[in-house]
């Protein structure tokens, strides 16, 4: 029976398979990250109960990586620092770190650290029930929606408009069949509703937030894009 779910998000390629071959003989169930971007998208598609978190890293950073974690779980992250990243200590423990161990360690003492974060944390994992696009959060229990950790008010039909987007990101949606899904066949009133409303969606977001969230296919839809 494993020990639990460890992501390693390391570039080091040596490092990293040492540590994945480490924590394998020791009972833990290991995913190992080169890059921060590959280790982002392995935390959101699955649960792990420690995160191991190098801070130099191609692509996204691990401090930001870090931060990115912590609006969605209190997983236990202990961050992999250089010999003298003093700054880099505290601000991965301001980014929601539980602990850092510093490069070169013993084996044995990351060991420790990770028994000890695991021991101290209950972790809540939201993800479930939540859904990330870009750094914006859509909890579908509470149906409330956070972009860059800010709450956003959104009425009833926003909030529907949003969910139907976002889960079919990437894909270019008619205004039929966004009509359809969100305000149903039996609906009386105008149909240019969608338009009117991805511009309420727009003005809260997009425009609020300075990035751009939903596109448009002219003449066609409208739809959510991963591009920045
Ligand atoms: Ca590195």
């Amino acid at each position: 029976m494993s020990k639990g779910k460890i992501l390693v998000v390391e570039d080091e390629v040596s490092l990293a398979r040492f540590i994945e071959l480490e924590l394998t003989f020791e009972g833990y169930n290991v995913v190992v990250a080169h890059d921060g971007k590959d280790g982002l998208n392995m935390f959101e598609k699955q649960k792990y109960d420690l995160v191991l978190l190098d801070i130099m890293l191609p692509g996204i950073d691990g401090m930001e990586i870090c931060r990115r974690i912590r609006k969605l779980s209190n997983v236990p992250i202990i961050i992999l620092t250089a010999k003298d990243g003093v700054s880099d200590k505290v601000t991965g423990l301001d980014s929601g770190a539980s602990d850092y161990i510093t490069k070169p360690f013993a084996i044995e003492e990351l060991l420790a650290r990770m028994r000890a974060a695991m021991r101290h944390v209950q972790t809540f994992d939201v993800r479930i029930n939540s859904i990330m696009f870009k750094d914006m959060v859509i909890d579908t229990d509470k149906r409330m929606v956070h972009v860059a950790g800010i709450a956003v008010e959104l009425t009833k039909k926003e909030y529907e408009l949003l969910l139907y987007l976002v889960k079919n990101k990437n894909i270019v949606l008619t205004r039929s069949q966004i009509f359809n899904k969100v305000w149903g066949y039996d609906y009386l009133g105008e149909t240019n509703v969608v338009d009117v409303y991805i511009r309420y969606l727009r003005a809260k977001i997009d425009e609020k937030f300075g990035r751009r969230y939903i596109f448009t296919a002219r003449g066609v839809g409208y739809y959510m894009s991963d591009e920045k």
